[in-house]
């Protein structure tokens, strides 16, 4: 470990708390801020992969993860009507790791919490970095509190919108919205839910991830405008609209909705940051410096496994930490484009789909080689890291 024993990680997303409680249990002195002054986690629930669920075991947590969450290792590509066109099996995991393992984020966030705890870091909420000053061998910063403190290494995992991003290359790089969305809502589970599931529609396309026994997320991605925000009052009526074209669960879910639905929009706004990510002592991962379209579901995963490889490359002190912080960064660099680039052009491809002759022309190119393109892609994500 050497000259890293007093890191300060911004934000408790799941890549703060993974890497809070990574570099904690290999002895580091550990202080993570967050700017919310509660854990109230929005969002809907999480798809978690294999290579997410092996950083989790790392951290001892993979059995709560497992007795929380709904497992499962298919994927399911249909039409409007749920008819089916692939069944694909995951190449994703092994004897002991599921191919995935969905669960909602705030149980997720709570069992991350309780292993950064548990590792010793100290977890301060309501807290931002207000001034970074970098040296050659430490980093300075004046906090929201008015406190001054010094570290070693400064890891923003600070979210979409990082600050820290900004303190490294301004404003040059942005995430900026792609023209589609997402809409979610929590709904109870179909017996016959038993993976994940992507219909295609003309214009959209909606689908379903499990994320208990008796509970699931509907999803709803389409075109939508930059800067949309939508009313809560206006919410059940355009999601409804939005689905007409759906039928099966995905109907009834539409008719059931009301006012007091849980109905979440995001805007999808992929980004990656050029790399590498660090400047001096400071670096970033997570969402600072990528965001994906979500269809592979590795978002809070690339999120994880930077945490996990930061700590691995920054505790083995060979060499000047700046090289240290470039092999992290070139290694994560190269998976994070294959995440970006993959889920980039499925977004492209399924929201192409604008007419009836458009689907069938998809029904017969996704019956071809979605399975066998879905497949080289799990077997990148459940290579090494
Ligand atoms: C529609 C949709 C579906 C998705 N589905 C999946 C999925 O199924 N599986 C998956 O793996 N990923 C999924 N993702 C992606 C996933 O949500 C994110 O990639 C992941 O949450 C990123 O984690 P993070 O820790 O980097 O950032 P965040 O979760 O955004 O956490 C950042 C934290 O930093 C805090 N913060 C911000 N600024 C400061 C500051 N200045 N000081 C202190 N704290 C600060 C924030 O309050 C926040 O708590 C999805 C995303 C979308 C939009």
């Amino acid at each position: 470990m050497g000259d890293i024993r007093r890191i300060l990680v911004v934000g408790g997303g799941v890549g703060g708390l993974t890497a809070a409680a990574t570099f904690a249990r290999r002895g580091v002195e550990v202080v993570l801020i967050e700017r919310r002054p509660v854990f109230d986690i929005p969002g809907v629930g999480l798809g978690q992969p294999a290579n997410a669920l092996r950083v989790y075991d790392t951290l001892g947590v993979l059995d709560q993860i497992r007795a929380t969450g709904f497992a499962y290792d298919r994927m399911y590509l249909f039409d409007a009507s749920r008819r089916l066109i692939v069944d694909h099996k995951f190449l994703l995991g092994d004897d002991r790791i599921p191919a995935f393992c969905a669960l909602s984020r705030l149980q997720l966030h709570d069992i991350l919490l309780g292993a950064a705890e548990r590792a010793g870091a100290e977890i301060r909420l309501g807290v931002t970095v207000d001034e970074i000053h970098e040296d050659q061998d430490r980093v300075d910063v004046r906090l929201s509190t008015g406190e001054l403190a010094t570290f070693d290494l400064l890891a923003g995992f600070d979210g979409i919108r990082s600050t820290t991003r900004r303190h490294l290359v301004g404003t040059s790089f942005e995430p900026r919205p792609s023209g589609y969305g997402a809409w979610r809502v929590q709904a109870p589970r179909p017996d016959y839910v038993r993976g994940m599931e992507f219909l295609q529609g003309i214009g959209s396309k909606t689908g379903a991830m499990p994320l208990g026994d008796d509970i699931m997320y509907l999803f709803h991605i389409r075109p939508e405008a930059a800067g949309a925000n939508f009313a809560d009052q206006d919410r059940v009526r355009l999601f409804r609209e939005r689905l007409a074209q759906y039928g099966s669960y995905v109907a009834e879910i539409a008719a059931s909705l009301t006012a007091d639905s849980d109905i979440v929009y995001s805007p999808i706004e992929p980004f990656l940051l050029p790399w590498p990510w660090f400047r001096g002592r400071v670096v970033i991962g997570g969402d600072a410096a990528h965001t994906f379209a979500p269809h592979l579901t590795q978002g809070a995963a690339m999120a994880a496994e930077d945490a996990f490889v930061l700590a691995r490359e920054v505790l083995d002190g060979d060499v000047p930490i700046e090289a240290r912080l470039m092999r992290y960064s070139m290694k994560r660099y190269p998976r994070c484009a294959f995440v970006y680039t993959f889920s980039g052009q499925w977004l492209q491809d399924e929201q192409s789909v604008r007419s009836t002759p458009d689907m069938e022309a998809a029904r017969a190119e996704l019956t071809a080689n979605a399975s066998n393109r879905i497949g080289a892609s799990d077997r990148i994500l459940n290579g090494p890291i």
